[in-house]
Formats: C-alpha cells, structure tokens, sequence
C-alpha cells in the first residue's frame, strides 16, 4: 500500500467520516506521446464517510505538470485539478453491491487512498496538451513558430488546416473549402 489509511476506531460506525489532506508523490505520467513531468507532488482533501454498506471517498486532488504543446512545442506548465472518488468495501461484504458500483477491498481495516488519488489525477491530463488555447502552431512549410509573428512562406504553404482540402475538391469549390 502507498498511501495506506487505517479505518479501526475512525470510521467504525455508520455517519462516521474522517478528512484526509496530504501529499503524495507523482511519478512522470506518458500519455500516447505526451509526457507530463510533475513539478508538485499531487495535494490531495478527500473526506473518507462510512455509509454502511461501505466507505466512500470524495474530494480533489491538484498537481502542477509540464509538458509540451502539441501545436508550437514550447514548454509549459499547467495546473491539473480533478475530484476523487472511491468506494471500499470488506471482502465478502460486496455480494449485494449493484455489479456496476466500482470498489476495492479493505485489506487488514486499511485502505489505499493513493490509487484513486492518481488515478483521478491522471485522467484529467489534456489529450493534445496545447499552452493557450489559441496557440498558433508551426508554420507547416518552415517550422516558424507563428506566435511570434508571420513568416515569408506564409500565403502559398497555408496555415488553414483546410488548405490541404483545396486540391481534392473540384475547381470552384475551392472558396469553401476554407471558409473564405
Ligand atoms: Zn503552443
Ligand atoms: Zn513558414
């Protein structure tokens, strides 16, 4: 266990709960091409409830990541904030849970709050991380980086990612390929 929490004296009784706020560190996460190296360890508040039938986890986890624009391949940073949930539940006590309620199992009456925490975090990282939204991108034809200003091939390479469409439509059409 990771993280592990001992629930014995904590959250014995049904209404008990119990916050939870700490760090925990993270390890560089790949995603396809895109790598995100953590510059924090992941900050977690989560309150851990006994509901009876089991213990819920709920809150927020954050971490600050850099990586790499998709678009003009600067480095950036960004922040990463996701909730949290889980739900722990005894070995053999899970027969009349609903199949679909995800859960793990309460090992030696503790649980493994890290899993979840990373795992939360993890599947709130950007697919195609970009460093502004309007980032302009590399010019296709001399690899200029277009935020910082037009460059000479600009006009006849195109920056539209329509441009392309142009040759495969038929003479005439041409105008609405790109929207102008
Ligand atoms: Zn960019
Ligand atoms: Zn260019």
């Amino acid at each position: 266990m990771a993280y592990p929490f001992l629930i014995r004296g904590v959250l014995d009784d049904l209404g008990d709960s119990f916050v939870v706020t700490d760090t925990v560190a993270l390890a560089e996460v790949r995603l396809g091409d895109d790598v995100f190296s953590p510059l924090t360890p992941a900050t977690f508040t989560v309150t851990l409830s006994n509901t009876g039938a089991g213990i819920v986890l709920s809150g927020t986890v954050s971490a600050r990541f850099r990586t790499i624009c998709v678009r003009c391949l600067c480095d950036f940073e960004s922040d990463v904030t996701a909730d949290v949930d889980g739900f722990y539940v005894e070995a053999g006590d899970d027969a009349d849970l609903p199949e679909e309620q995800e859960r793990e199992f309460i090992a030696e009456e503790r649980i493994d709050l890290e899993p979840a925490i990373v795992q939360s975090l993890v599947l709130a990282l950007p697919f195609a991380p970009v460093h502004a939204a309007d980032c302009k991108g590399m010019c296709p034809g001399c690899g200029a980086d277009l935020n910082e200003g037009t460059c000479a091939c600009e006009g006849h390479v195109g920056s539209s990612p329509f441009a392309k469409l142009k040759d495969l439509l038929p003479p005439g059409r041409a105008e609405d390929a790109d929207g102008r």
